[in-house]
């Protein structure tokens, strides 16, 4: 196919150019290439609900409509700048030397001109500074001189009261380190042109840069095909991927003997290539030896930017939902659950429920050290159910090391999810079976969903219903890997 050069490249095309020429070459000739997955979506509605939050924070402040054709929009902002420059500009936007930018705030006061740049990220990380950089530029350059450039990003200490979002942003001065890149820009702006002047594809291996900054929605166009078990699935792979690509190894069954050092990778290595599971022989005795009642817990968490609560903080992770199948003895088997869907905070009906459903006695499996965590979160929050949120935490086994030290199937392709792990030892359970909830950050969409007003019964009953099936199935997988490695005489596989 023919690549079409654009008279404009946006702010987001040069970064993309800036991360990988591959990238951008794909963005404007293969976006459907992407893979846009939960975590991504889950980043551009929060990013969302800061910027309608970001406006009251700038009283009496003029939006730019998104969906304003890009020549009313470049006309309003030069009128607002030159009639009302002192009253806040959302989404102002510029064009110059063939790029465009919409900046998040522009300000003036005491004659100097504000960019303020709005970011969901905690501090101030290198790729702010060169986003902030391109839009000085660009800003510049279409003559309205930028005096300051302030990053204003969440600051993570900020309590919500339930009433305003006062000191929920911190405005860091980046004008210094911002003026530093200026005069890198027109460079990345030229490649990013040449890129999109090309009829074809840049040939560009995947690499350490296609998670740097911010992992790239093509990567699995780019993995080299015709294998199952590329390189990437070593995990924790780095440094030993790169050197092996580099010498044209791009499947894990084609690495030589004595390439590999790490326990991990040696073991992935010998599974795929003979495939067939290893199976250390301590995992059955260590599980075997735990008592009944066993408890197997899952917790499902909201975690947002903009705290939804008050007595609460940006980015807590708090529960809204558990699941606790349990084996009153061997052989049998129940389920308890809680999901809050009221809207209302729902931390304390969450912990003590999770108090009466699991009694006094017995192990809590869980897979992964999340659920202690939690617990002690809710023992801080609640004091009064702190003694017992205490005696609980004390009872959890986490499986995940246990399964990681004795445990690998080629058909979990690297990953020790629950997810991959659950396939291979009971075939007719599924996380994909699912549907609409299958994953952490999807249960999180659901339930932002399911707790929004406007959202009908209906599709209420319908989240609902699939939220409880994600985090049972969760749980249940719990006991079938306890069932599979230490088997029972009186209790099904
Ligand atoms: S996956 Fe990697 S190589 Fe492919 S476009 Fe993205 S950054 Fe470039």
């Amino acid at each position: 196919m023919t690549a079409q050069t654009p008279r404009t490249l946006s702010k987001s095309q040069v970064l993309a150019s800036r991360q990988c020429q591959r990238r951008l070459w794909l963005e404007v000739n293969h976006p459907e290439l992407r893979d846009l997955d939960n975590a991504m979506l889950q980043r551009l509605r929060e990013g969302r609900r800061l910027e309608a939050i970001t406006h009251e924070l700038y009283p009496g402040g003029v939006l730019i409509d998104r969906n304003t054709p890009l020549q009313e929009a470049l006309q309003k902002t030069a009128i607002h700048l030159q009639q009302t420059p002192r009253t806040p500009l959302f989404e102002a936007t510029f064009s110059a030397h063939q790029v465009l930018v919409r900046a998040d705030v522009i300000t003036q006061t005491h004659g100097e001109r504000i960019l303020t740049e709005i970011k969901s990220s905690t501090r101030v990380k290198p790729y702010h500074l060169i986003d902030c950089a391109i839009q000085h530029w660009v800003i510049d350059a279409a003559g309205h001189p930028v005096s300051r450039v302030l990053l204003a990003h969440i600051d993570r200490r900020f309590n919500y009261r339930g009433d305003d979002y006062a000191g929920l942003l911190r405005h860091a001065d980046v004008t210094e380190p911002v003026a530093a890149l200026l005069p890198q820009v027109p460079r990345w702006v030229e490649a990013g042109l040449d890129t999109l002047g090309n009829s074809t594809e840049p040939a560009i291996s995947v690499g350490p840069h296609c998670t740097d900054p911010l992992a790239c929605p093509f990567r699995r166009h780019c993995e080299p095909h015709g294998t199952d078990y590329p390189l990437s699935l070593l995990p924790g792979g780095g440094r030993i991927i790169t050197q092996l690509r580099a010498e044209g190894i791009d499947d894990i069954r084609d690495i030589p003997e004595g390439r590999l050092h790490k326990a991990l990778h040696l073991r992935v290595r010998a599974a795929t290539i003979s495939g067939n599971p290893f199976v250390g022989t301590a995992i059955g005795d260590a599980l075997q030896a735990s008592p009944y009642p066993r408890y197997y817990l899952d917790f499902e968490t909201i975690q947002s930017a903009v705290p939804r609560w008050p007595d609460t903080h940006p980015y807590e992770q708090l529960p809204f939902q558990w699941s606790c199948h349990i084996e009153p003895a061997e052989g049998e088997l129940e389920h308890a659950q809680f999901l809050d869907s009221s809207g209302e905070s729902p931390m304390r009906a969450c912990a003590q429920s999770l108090l009466d459903a699991l009694g006094t006695a017995g192990p809590v499996f869980t897979y992964s050290p999340f659920e202690k965590t939690v617990i002690h979160r809710l023992a801080a929050r609640f004091p009064d159910l702190a003694p017992r949120m205490d005696s609980l935490a004390e009872r959890l086994y986490d499986l995940l090391p246990l399964i990681r030290a004795h445990y690998y199937h080629p058909a979990m392709k690297g990953s020790y999810s629950i997810k991959a792990v659950l396939p291979t030892i009971a075939t007719e359970l599924s996380h994909e079976a699912l549907g609409e909830v299958h994953d952490g950050v999807g249960a999180q969409i659901a339930y932002e969903e399911l707790i929004e007003p406007a959202t009908c019964m209906a599709r209420k009953a319908s989240l609902a219903d699939a939220l409880r099936r994600y985090c049972a199935l969760d749980t249940l997988a719990m006991v079938r890997i306890v069932r599979f490695f230490a088997p029972s005489p009186s209790a099904p596989g």
